[in-house]
């Protein structure tokens, strides 16, 4: 398929490891914090990078780089998604997806195939459709069960597994941390992930404040009971 954007390195997107980070484009949610909004919309030219010339650069990359991530957008909306991961893979190298977990069905043949090596995935709420409703502002009742299921394959799945959540204020509250924290009890990795109002999809919410640092850092203590690790993300 056609990648809408190639981070040539990364030492952030796989913990521990030299990343490529590939972008997709298109989403099936409307986060109004979206960082990403240009991945939402159409390109006016064609998308820049296809499958083989990613997998040029890979071949010309291994011994240097020991992983590629694929993150959007929604990468699950594509159906070449899976076909490409396996193609990556099969050079060697660890594979880490980010998903929304709106396509049970292919991250479970992932799953199956043994082409993940981690996932990661955004938990945007409570799960509760109405919860999802207000947060991601664009979500059927396909996708919401979609989220459900995505969070028990990786519940328990035999890979490393983090679920995250964008902790927005008048979006999230410490009970809705908690609660998020509750679903997923037994989870590798939670990750809080500060909210930057730097670019948003919705310009309004680029006038909103984060939570500080201790404000984070109490949501965090409120998951630990639950969560083997919890960790706050500030990039
Ligand atoms: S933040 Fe929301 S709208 Fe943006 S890419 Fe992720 S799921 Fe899609």
């Amino acid at each position: 398929m056609k990648y809408a954007g190639l981070l040539k390195q990364s030492l952030i997107d796989y913990p521990g490891e030299i990343a490529a980070v590939l972008f997709t484009r298109g989403c099936n949610f409307r986060c109004p914090f979206c960082h990403n909004p240009e991945l939402l919309i159409k390109p006016r030219d064609p998308e820049p990078y296809d499958l083989e010339e990613i997998l040029d650069f890979l071949r010309q990359r291994r011994g240097f780089l020991d992983a590629v991530v694929v993150t959007g957008g929604e990468p699950t909306l594509h159906a070449e998604l899976p076909g490409d991961l396996r193609c990556m893979k099969d050079l060697g190298y660890l594979v880490k997806l980010d998903t929304n977990g709106s396509h049970a069905a292919m991250l479970e043949g992932l799953l199956q195939e043994g082409i993940l090596d981690y996932v990661a995935m955004d938990i945007k709420a409570p799960v509760d459709y109405k919860k999802y409703q207000q947060v991601c502002r664009q979500i059927s009742a396909d996708d919401f069960f979609n989220v459900r299921s995505s969070i028990q394959l990786l519940l328990e799945a035999e890979i490393a597994v983090e679920f995250r959540t964008t902790v927005v204020p008048y979006l999230h509250n410490a009970e809705d941390i908690e609660a998020i924290a509750h679903y997923i009890k037994g989870a590798q990795q939670y990750t809080l992930q500060q909210f930057h109002p730097r670019v948003t999809l919705d310009p309004g919410y680029s006038n909103i404040a984060p939570y500080s640092s201790g404000e984070m850092e109490a949501l965090a203590d409120r998951c630990r009971p639950y969560v083997k690790e919890v960790s706050i993300l500030n990039l």
